[in-house]
């Protein structure tokens, strides 16, 4: 893994949030995007070299709603870039972890994306991303 990504954290509402953060770093968020395949959508702030996701589900099958419903708003994962996410995906699996995307599908801001279930992570849901490159 090369490093972390992004943080990812779940809220009830992007407008609400956006407020929020853009006031705790001092600046707007740089843009926000739809994922359908994952019924949410994302707001991402840079700060210094690190960024911030913020994840609103679109709809109450979202990922996001069930876990805002089981555990409220906050952090919800940590993406770990990786130079080749179909290896990772691979060598995770040969390791014993629950991998959930066998195969890795396009996520948010141009990325391959793949997750690891939290109960094989000591609680926490990761996401391994990979930039496209096309
Ligand atoms: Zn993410």
């Amino acid at each position: 893994m090369i490093k972390v990504e992004h943080i990812g954290i779940a809220v009830k509402s992007l407008e609400t949030s956006n407020d929020v953060f853009s006031k705790l770093f001092g600046a707007s968020n740089y843009k926000m995007e739809n994922v359908e395949s994952e019924g949410v959508n994302t707001s991402f702030f840079q700060v210094g070299p690190n960024k911030i996701e913020l994840l609103e589900a679109t709809s109450s099958s979202s990922p996001i709603a069930k876990f805002i419903a089981k555990k409220g708003e906050g952090i919800h994962h940590i993406a770990f870039e990786v130079e080749d996410i179909v290896s990772e995906i691979k060598r995770l699996k040969e390791e014993g972890f629950t991998v959930l995307n066998d195969v890795p599908k396009r996520g948010a801001d141009h990325k391959w994306v793949a997750f690891l279930h939290p109960k094989s992570v000591n609680g926490v849901l990761i996401e391994l991303c990979q930039e496209i490159n096309d």
